[in-house]
């Protein structure tokens, strides 16, 4: 019989932490919790698979799920020694989603379970507090109304309201019992007008339309959208958890928080987190009471006058801490948890990995490593490649001046400066419109998503740390800064104000979240620091990867760059980028517009004098590391205007009649130009200008030797061969050119000439090519729209679509398709090494720095990757975990030992 059901509780439980794809990450982890004998109210969880055969089989449970179910709710009233309906004793419960990966807020969520006419009473007289019993049961009636029974939040907020007015107060907890008995009467009357029907009293019929809700919540459309913004698959499904209720909203020796058990922010070893007394769980993350922290420390530095966990109940502090403790040293990773305090006792209600920003997740698993937790490459492991982009932002610059209106906490870092919006909607048009916006809420909830993912950060003036804006802007890597208290915002009129300083809707902010500030305007920001974290991360990378990392570069700026971010040589200088800008646009036209012979050599020896300039720069930069220079690749065409105007000024500067540049432009005009008279093309038609690019190559060498510099090996590179003969005839000109220049400057140099593999063609005969081609490189960009027959230009248009519908699970023009393209390159590898051994290989397109692009590139055998400047640490990184798998090594995972209680100290409950 399949097992639809999973129990825990009690120092044990039928599932464990790995079991996530079955019982969903919240309950996979209840049940590790439970197993090592935290503190744990029972419950049970209703598996994924009952979620997708509940889709699959038109909304209707599997048949045994019902027993199965009873089985479990008898398991609960026996471990916490209540009974589920009963008079006296009642048990109630929650009843919660819980998917693989975290979603959070994304689906429903039902509390006080098992309410009703009768059991409230019963709590009332067991918890000694009538208003407690009360305004749970208020509570209970409105959340199942809404998540069960679908009737508009609004008609209960109406009727509380009215209960206020009623009372003349202005807060719901001002309200006393009689109101609350009152309002829940009133509630029930509204739900019967609403959907023709009583409010289920039977505890057995709640259950069943909680669990229904959870389940169809998975298909709501905030989820859809959590789901497609992070690639989470629909056929996941979640799982339900149900699990005895603990209060912590019962009176003043009650609390409940959430913490992270390492600085989620800048990933410090410190205990963080924050908690309310008298509340309940929802209310810390919803941003509305302002809540306190868990250390004297945390309280002290945020200047927070509330006291901490640590003074209000010093001894819950230090079991807590002992959790804490136990947690990391069993799972290896910092935690993200959530507790309860009911009458002075401490639950755990979830442990899941915490979410970090890029910094922070460097500093832990440095950290971690440093501290013999994990290893130096489980450290590697786990950190995502991705992360590393995030580090590479800009930070404010220190020295601009700032006018700060008001400060925050520094909830995600990074800085972001914008227009202000004030909804999500507005931020997702005004993105759309290609605006930057900074969106600016009192507080945010899960339907803000979009306009979260459209902002360049937010802002928000209520909620702390864990706020739903701080949650999500990390996970996003956006910058935010959360509970700006002074920011005091206007919906309405569309406007911030601070003091005396007004910020209408459009006008631009700057927020920093690192240190938290507002600051009015746009402040100028300075490239990213590499904290300490980062340098050692990438030092063992180093150690652990077998690929190199190269860069493709032309400009100083960008050489410089690469070198800093620890880029072994250039793997592609794209030469044509050299001639695109100012003066030598000009003489790159008169050379194409040459009326004769003579006339070419003239405008080809001012571009020999430009082009040895920039090599010789970015040889001298590079220091000795290889560099790889590729000869011209664009079609002509793309040199010369085609308005009439432009053209008028063309022939100008070049001194040539109009009706030339009218003449050449039509000559040089191509149907389809990326499959045409570029690449080897032009240099077999156009020798002279090989032979030159041949020549600035190798005397630029020659100009960094005879300086005293670290004499590079040349590289010169062959774009887009399709035929031996191509390359021949080409590697001809150079070798000639090579052989000239060693003799006019008396010297001797080391160069190579290799090929670009572009196209198909070119796989197929790598072995023929490799008998002259002493390197290949995989132009994977053109090789990718060569192989799909698919422009790089215009696949835009629909490959979206694609992706939408599955035919192709990536952008192939992202991500290396490893079946495809890669069949090819992998055919490629083959052949080329069998003709020449040990054949120098590596990748210069796009994919070069993806990760999964890398590592299909280190299982191939390739010997470096080449990526742009600002991916070489991503690419550094991905080499190493792609070293590391293909030893064996996984992500880390935690301990999967039995592991025996540490403190079996959940009795009946
Ligand atoms: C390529 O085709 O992958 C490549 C690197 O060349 P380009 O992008 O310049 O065509
Ligand atoms: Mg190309």
């Amino acid at each position: 019989m399949v097992q639809w059901v999973y129990n825990f509780g009690a120092g044990a439980a039928d599932g464990r932490a790995e079991m996530k794809n079955l019982l969903g990450g919240k309950g996979a982890n209840l049940a590790e919790m439970a197993s090592i004998g935290l503190p744990v109210p029972p419950g049970f969880t209703l598996t994924t698979e009952v979620c997708t055969r509940f889709y699959e089989d038109k909304c209707t449970y599997p048949a045994e799920l019902k027993g199965q179910v009873a089985k479990a709710l008898a398991l609960v009233e026996e471990r916490s020694g209540q009974k589920f309906g009963d008079a006296t004793n009642p048990l109630l419960v929650s009843v919660r989603s819980g998917a693989r990966a975290s979603m959070p807020g994304m689906m429903d969520t039902v509390l006080n379970l098992g309410l009703n006419d009768q059991t409230v009473a019963a709590l009332a007289k067991r918890s000694g507090d009538r208003r407690f019993a009360y305004d749970s049961y208020r509570r209970f009636v409105q959340m199942y109304s809404d998540v069960v029974l679908g009737i508009e939040l609004s008609h209960f907020e109406k009727l509380l309201e009215r209960a206020k007015q009623r009372r003349g107060v202005k807060q719901d907890h001002e309200l006393v019992v009689e109101d609350l008995e009152k309002l829940v009467m009133d509630y029930k009357a509204r739900v019967h007008v609403e959907i023709g029907m009583d409010f289920p009293e039977d505890p057995h019929e709640q259950l069943w339309g909680a669990i229904g809700a959870v389940f169809n919540s998975w298909m709501n459309q905030r989820a859809k959208t959590y789901r497609q913004l992070h690639d989470i698959p629909e056929a996941w499904g979640t799982a339900v958890n149900v699990q005895a209720m603990v209060f912590g909203n019962m009176g003043s020796d009650c609390a409940t928080g959430v913490a992270f058990t390492r600085n989620p922010s800048n990933g410090t070893n410190d205990f963080y987190g924050e908690f309310l007394v008298n509340a309940q769980g929802e209310d810390v993350v919803a941003g509305i009471r302002t809540p306190q922290e868990l250390t004297i420390q945390a309280r002290k530095s945020h200047g927070s006058d509330l006291p901490s966990l640590e003074e209000v109940m010093p001894n819950i502090f230090r079991e807590l801490c002992t959790v804490r403790q136990q947690l990391e040293t069993h799972y290896k990773d910092m935690q993200d948890i959530e507790f309860t305090i009911q009458q002075n006792k401490l639950y755990m209600l979830q442990t899941r990995t915490g979410k970090r920003t890029a910094h922070a997740a460097l500093q832990i698993a440095v950290d971690m490593a440093n501290e013999g937790l994990i290893s130096k490459s489980q450290a590697l492991m786990r950190l995502k490649p991705e992360l590393i982009d995030q580090l590479l932002h800009p930070t404010l610059d220190p020295k601009a001046k700032k006018q700060v209106i008001a400060k925050g906490l520094p909830a995600s870092p990074g800085a972001a400066a914008g227009k202000v919006v004030f909804s999500a909607d507005e931020a997702v048009r005004r993105a759309k419109d290609g605006e930057k916006v900074l969106l600016v809420r009192i507080e945010t909830s899960p339907d803000d998503i979009h306009g979260l993912h459209a902002a360049e950060g937010v802002l928000t003036t209520r909620g702390g740390m864990t706020s739903h804006a701080a949650v999500v802007a990390r996970g996003m890597g956006r910058p935010c800064v959360a509970g700006a208290g002074a920011v005091q915002v206007d919906y309405a009129a569309a406007r911030l104000s601070v003091g005396s300083v007004a910020v209408q809707e459009g006008q631009i902010l700057t927020i920093d979240g690192v240190t938290g500030e507002v600051i009015l305007g746009e402040v100028p920001t300075v490239p990213p620091q590499m904290s300490g974290a980062f340098g050692t991360i990438m030092a063992w990378a180093d150690e652990y990867r077998t690929l190199q990392v190269r860069a493709n570069a032309e400009t100083p700026n960008d050489a410089r760059q690469a070198k800093e971010f620890g880029a072994q040589g250039i793997g592609l200088v794209r030469t044509e980028h050299m001639f695109f800008d100012g003066g030598r646009i000009i003489a790159m036209r008169r050379m194409i517009l040459a009326a004769d012979e003579a006339d070419r050599k003239a405008a080809l020896e001012e571009l020999l004098t430009m082009q040895r300039e920039d090599i010789t720069e970015l040889f001298r930069i590079m220091d000795g590391r290889p560099v790889t220079v590729r000869l011209l690749d664009p079609p002509l065409h793309e040199f010369i205007p085609h308005t009439e105007a432009e053209m008028a000024q063309v022939a100008k500067a070049a001194g040539v009649p109009l009706n030339r540049v009218r003449r050449r432009a039509t000559e040089l005009q191509e149907a389809n130009p990326m499959l045409g008279h570029r690449g080897c093309r032009l240099a077999i038609t156009y020798p002279e200008i090989c032979e030159m690019q041949a020549r600035a190559i190798f005397e630029a060498a020659a100009a960094v030797g005879r300086a005293g510099g670290a004499v590079p090996v040349a590289e010169v590179m062959v774009p887009l061969v399709a035929t031996l003969q191509e390359l021949s005839i080409l590697k001809e000109v150079v070798e000639k050119t090579a052989a000239a220049v060693q003799k006019e400057q008396g010297m001797n140099f080391t160069y190579r000439v290799g090929t670009m593999i572009e196209l198909p063609r070119a796989c197929l005969q790598a072995g023929k090519l490799a008998e002259q081609a002493e390197f290949f490189s995989f132009g994977t960009n053109d090789l990718t729209q060569t192989t799909y027959g698919m422009s790089r230009d215009d696949a835009g248009a629909f490959l979206p679509e694609y992706k939408a519908k599955g035919i192709v699970e990536q952008d192939p023009f992202v991500s290396l398709d490893q079946e495809g393209v890669g069949e090819l390159i992998k055919v490629a590898v083959e052949r080329g090494r069998t003709a020449r051994n040990g054949m120098k290989m590596g990748i210069c397109g796009e994919h070069g720095g993806d990760p999964a692009s890398i590592e299909f590139c280190n299982k191939v055998g390739l010997d470096y990757v080449s990526c742009s400047p600002f991916r070489v640490p991503v690419a550094r990184l991905a080499a190493a975990q792609a070293a590391l798998k293909l030893r064996g090594e996984k992500a880390l995972q935690p301990s999967t030992k039995a592991a025996k209680p540490l403190q079996p100290t959940f009795g009946p409950w």
